[in-house]
């Protein structure tokens, strides 16, 4: 007898290791799950030898990572008698909490950075219905606006601040371990509010954790009385935490509050991050380090990533492959190692940044054989 199992979302899937009972209406859309794919030309190009994963997150239902944490916390919002969420954003958590609360039938306001935010995830954010305020500021001046107005009105904020986010956010590390058989030796992200790197952490080290025998030192994500665990570790190590930022964009490098951020890597684009000490504590307990990427390197490793492996993700995603190139080259990730990278977002998300940097233009042609045939032999 063949038995099917309908995928019905990472809640479901990991529900014993998330904060959800039996009576919980979950708002899912069937997201996680997403594709760990392992890099076969470009480790060849680099010459050497690594083993290379990108997790697709640009295949969840919106798009991008932010809808892991979305369903947790839109999930919790709506069980707690919320009516209504609220988020600043660089695109994609507005994306994801649009759609989400479009699920749930609540009300969804966004404040996104006037101007700053790429064309798909506006598309989103409008056609999800969600009350859209676009602010003449950064997302740094949304994210406070955010939080004043939370405290004055009956509103739940589903930023990365909301600890259900980081909650969802955790499993994309419990599926790299699931799949892979054991964790990575790097996990590198790019690094915008650091709530995802926080995440992801939590997840390795969870899933390391022998609850109150645990031998996992200095957890401080659960001291030693983890409650999620059942039947002890499903991993015995957890990665080394490296994080990507933009340059124009990078607190964590500068060791300091950026008040002007820029990068054509919008998602990034934050210069006072949320989860700033948490980030800093993840790099220490892990042996990882933070380092950063020129908009030229990040552009240029996201024209490679599609150009070769077929995989096509925001410029943001591509960040952790601009940065990983360099410190496999240096051998800073040394040969034989198991490498993961998430890539967050997907490439559909930003057609405009994507066309502008194809220097292959399409070209235009009568709608004849003759002209056809002309046509592929000047390119061949
Ligand atoms: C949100 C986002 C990031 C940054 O994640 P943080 O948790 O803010 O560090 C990176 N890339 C994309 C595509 C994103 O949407």
């Amino acid at each position: 007898m063949t038995m099917t199992t309908r995928y019905t979302g990472l809640i479901e899937r990991y529900r014993d290791r998330l904060p959800v009972s039996a009576e919980t209406r979950i708002i899912s859309l069937g997201e996680g799950d997403t594709p760990l794919i392992r890099l076969e030309n470009i480790p060849r190009l680099l010459g050497r030898r690594v083993e290379l994963y990108v997790k697709y997150e640009g295949l969840n239902p919106t798009g991008s990572f932010k809808d892991r944490g979305m369903t947790m916390a839109v999930t919790r919002a709506v069980e707690e008698g919320s009516r209504a969420i609220i988020c600043a954003s660089t695109g994609n958590t507005s994306a994801a909490a649009a759609a989400y609360a479009a699920r749930a039938g609540i009300t969804a306001f966004v404040l996104i950075p006037d101007g700053k935010i790429a064309m798909g995830k506006l598309a989103q954010a409008m056609m999800y219905g969600s009350v859209v305020i676009q602010i003449k500021g950064n997302f740094d001046d949304g994210m406070r606006l955010v939080k004043e107005v939370a405290g004055e009105a009956p509103v739940t904020i589903v930023n990365s601040i909301n600890p259900y986010r980081l909650q969802g956010q955790k499993t994309a590390a419990f599926e790299i371990v699931d799949e892979l058989g054991r964790a990575p030796d790097y996990h590198c992200l790019p690094v915008g509010n650091a709530g995802n790197i926080t995440a992801h952490w939590i997840g390795y080290s969870e899933y390391a954790c022998g609850g109150r025998d645990c031998v996992t030192e200095a957890c401080a994500f659960c001291n030693g009385e983890c409650r999620f665990v059942s039947g002890g570790p499903v991993s015995t190590s957890r990665p080394k935490m490296v994080g990507y930022q933009a340059s124009g964009s990078a607190p964590f490098l500068r060791g300091h509050m950026v008040d002007h951020p820029e990068t054509v890597a919008t998602a990034i684009r934050i210069g006072h991050p949320q989860s700033w000490e948490q980030a800093w504590q993840v790099s220490r307990e892990s042996g990882g380090w933070f380092d950063e990427c020129s908009d030229e390197e990040i552009l240029a490793a996201q024209k490679l990533l599609t150009e070769r492996e077929g995989v096509f993700c925001e410029p943001a995603s591509a960040t952790s492959l601009a940065g990983a190139l360099r410190d496999i080259r240096s051998g800073k990730i040394p040969e034989g190692s198991t490498v993961v990278l998430t890539l967050t977002g997907n490439g559909l998300k930003d057609p405009d940044t994507a066309i502008a940097q194809c220097t292959q233009k399409p070209v235009t042609i009568e709608a004849e054989l003759d002209s056809v045939k002309r046509a592929i032999l000047d390119a061949l």
